[in-house]
């Protein structure tokens, strides 16, 4: 018998675990499949809801199978656990997203990575054989599978009490923690799940719901609550000690039991994400830094092996109970920087609209990625990797991201009038061009009509960071927005910041190159005064780079052919950074300047100097750099 099965019947889309005999324990095919098929059923308008069910009456699901997270582990391959969570975690984050109903039967044990499958739908059924929870600290992991987030999200200080303790909730203490929204006799199950199917409406189910029995978790919580207030797992530890009670004494035997170290980062953990910034991909994020070095430096390999492998049940953990340092626990939980994880991390269908000297590579970066990337371009110019449309309402269709690289507000203002009411209804546009603030909130604003997030993103770091990977990216925009376009500056990028609402990653990037402007033309006239005065070029490199005049113009852009690291002036001035978008840039800033009333005399005076440049000496076509052989062509007079 096969693992899972995955099949449509009647409107239902149908996922059934069978694998009875080890309590339907998940392994990292069965994720995967369950991944593809959600997947597949986006988009299928047969299929109106998702049901989730399991053989047998003992489990929905009793977690991840880990024997084989032990075997890699211990020959110290940790890469392959990380990756095993990462997708197991971009599952959970689908599940909690999926735009259909997804309805999950509970019955027996339903944990740790069981949580992760059957508690995130949009209706969790419980019957009267359920028991919930959460025992990751017994193996020495933490909550995870954004089991977490709903920890956060249970009443009072119930989540440090189940989180620690791994209590489980039978189904009337699970719909009051959270974890679960209906309790319906369980041998109506069957009948109602063929009525799902033929149904295909969610909104049936209130008519089979019934009050559960009731369970001991609401009595306790005046004792979880005096207990687990505390900052840290040493604080709780001090009032259960201090107490002698019956609730006091079985919830210390029961945290004996389980890692100290796994223990304080989880009540760490619900310190962090309790509060309004509240999102299960923050909660995702804090687990998969611990979950990515518990076997390094955790006590998983040790949890399991006592757990399941020796089954001695005798697991020698790093640290004893109170004595957890929090240096250890920061060093669980610290960011993991690239490593971090990715929940939209690949396979994401994106179109990309102008691929010029910028958008060209980086829509190759995208693809690269493993994303499915389609753009276009109306000079007919072409990507590595990228598939190219007819037009932009073709590479825009139906896309989950669409990002536009395009020369200025005016051409970006029509491309969006197209493609806006074409693109799906939830998805995001990008725009990562420069151009100006209005332009950006215009297009912003079209978008809150077309139902689409957008965010404003121009760039930093020229056409070698867009082919390097290695942008800054100056976003605006809603903080949702943000999220969604964060991994794909990372793979575009080294940095991104969120300067704000829709416009301030113009305002910031109109502001960054006026300093860049007027910082090119200081070093070009410096260079040429150099020049006149005798001095070597490279001479004039060395000393400025590292004195006080450095800048990134002359570090990593210099104007003078055969100095510093490669630039356009090593090819003729070729752009690089066309001196007309500069120009561009200058005249945004200066607009902006006299809109908002502020003094800006450099800027202006590089304003002028552009645009004598470009409109009246031949530079446009030219790199913003080829300024030095201008100067060096004039005097004084
Ligand atoms: P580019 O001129 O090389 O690329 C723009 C592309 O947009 C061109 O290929 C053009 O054919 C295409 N295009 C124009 N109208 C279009 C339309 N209606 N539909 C589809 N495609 C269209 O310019 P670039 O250097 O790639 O710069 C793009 C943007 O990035 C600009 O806003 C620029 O200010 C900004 N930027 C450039 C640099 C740089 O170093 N080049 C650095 C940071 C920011």
């Amino acid at each position: 018998m096969n693992d899972i099965s995955i099949r449509k019947v009647g409107n239902a889309g149908r996922i059934t675990l069978q694998r009875p005999q080890s309590l339907n324990a998940m392994t990292y095919e069965m994720a995967c499949r369950i991944e593809a098929a959600l997947e597949g059923w986006t988009n299928e308008p047969a299929v109106k809801l998702i049901i989730f069910d399991a053989l047998g009456d003992r489990a929905f699901c009793s977690g991840g199978d880990i024997a084989e997270l032990y075997e890699t582990g211990t020959r110290g391959d940790y890469a392959y656990g990380q990756t095993f969570w990462a997708d197991e975690y971009r599952l959970n984050y689908k599940i909690f997203n999926y735009s259909k109903p997804i309805i999950s039967f509970l019955q027996g044990f339903t944990m740790g990575g069981g949580v992760g499958i059957g508690c995130h739908g949009s209706h969790r059924i419980v019957g009267d054989s359920s028991q919930i929870a959460m025992p990751e600290c017994g193996i020495g992991l933490i909550p995870d599978v954004g089991g977490s987030f709903m920890l956060a999200l249970s009443p009072g200080r119930l989540g440090e009490y189940l989180g620690v303790t791994a209590a489980r909730m039978n189904a009337s203490d699970a719909i009051f923690a959270g974890f679960a929204d209906k309790y319906i006799s369980e041998s109506k199950w069957p009948q109602l799940i063929e009525q799902l199917e033929i149904s295909g409406d969610a909104d049936q189910l209130t008519q089979w719901e019934t009050s559960p029995p009731s369970g001991p978790l609401q009595g306790l919580m005046q004792d979880i609550d005096r207990h687990f207030n505390g900052a840290s797992l040493g604080d709780i530890l001090i009032t259960l000690k201090a107490e002698n009670s019956e609730f006091a004494r079985t919830t210390l035997m029961r945290m004996h039991l389980n890692s100290p170290l796994s223990m304080a980062c989880t009540i760490e953990t619900l310190n962090r994400l309790r509060g309004p910034s509240l999102t299960l991909e923050k909660a995702l994020d804090l687990e998969y830094r611990f979950t990515a070095r518990s076997m390094e430096h955790g006590d998983f390999l040790e949890g399991i092996r006592a757990a399941i492998i020796d089954k001695d049940r005798k697991p020698k953990w790093q640290f004893s109970n109170g004595n957890v340092p929090s240096t250890a626990v920061s060093k669980m939980l610290m960011p993991l920087g690239k490593l971090r994880l990715k929940l939209r991390g690949k396979g994401m269908k994106i179109g990309f609209i102008g691929l010029g000297n910028m958008g060209a590579p980086m829509a190759s970066n995208l693809a690269n990625a493993g994303h499915v990337v389609t753009g276009f371009d109306i000079a007919g110019t072409i990507a590595a990797g990228v598939t190219i449309a007819t037009n932009a309402i073709e590479a825009s269709k139906g896309q989950d991201i669409v990002i536009t690289m395009l020369p200025d507000g005016a051409i970006l203002r029509n491309v969006a009038a197209k493609i806006i009411p074409v693109m799906r209804k939830g998805a995001t546009l990008i725009d990562c061009s420069t151009v100006d603030v209005e332009s950006a909130r215009a297009v912003a604003a079209d978008a809150i009509i077309g139902k689409i997030l957008f965010v404003d993103a121009p760039v930093s770091g020229g056409i070698s960071g867009a082919s390097a990977g290695t942008l800054t990216f100056m976003a605006g925009g809603s903080a949702n927005a943000f999220d969604i376009a964060n991994p794909l500056f990372e793979i575009m990028g080294q940095k991104a910041v969120h300067c704000g609402d829709s416009g301030a990653g113009q305002a910031a990037k109109i502001c960054n190159n006026m300093i860049l402007g007027t910082t090119m033309i200081a070093t070009c006239e410096a260079f040429a005064l150099a020049d006149k005065l005798g001095l070597n070029r490279q001479k004039m490199f060395d000393v400025v780079s590292t004195s006080s005049g450095n800048s990134w113009t002359m570090n990593s852009y210099c104007p003078a052919p055969g100095i510093g690291p490669v630039s356009p002036a090593d090819n003729e001035y070729k752009p690089g950074f066309a001196a007309e978008l500069m120009l561009k840039d200058l005249g945004l800033s200066q607009k902006a300047a006299e809109t908002v009333d502020a003094d800006t005399p450099m800027g202006a005076r590089a304003l002028e100097l552009y645009r004598q440049f470009v409109e009246d000496e031949g530079g446009k076509g030219m790199d913003f750099s080829a300024m030095l052989p201008r100067f060096s062509k004039r005097s004084r007079s």
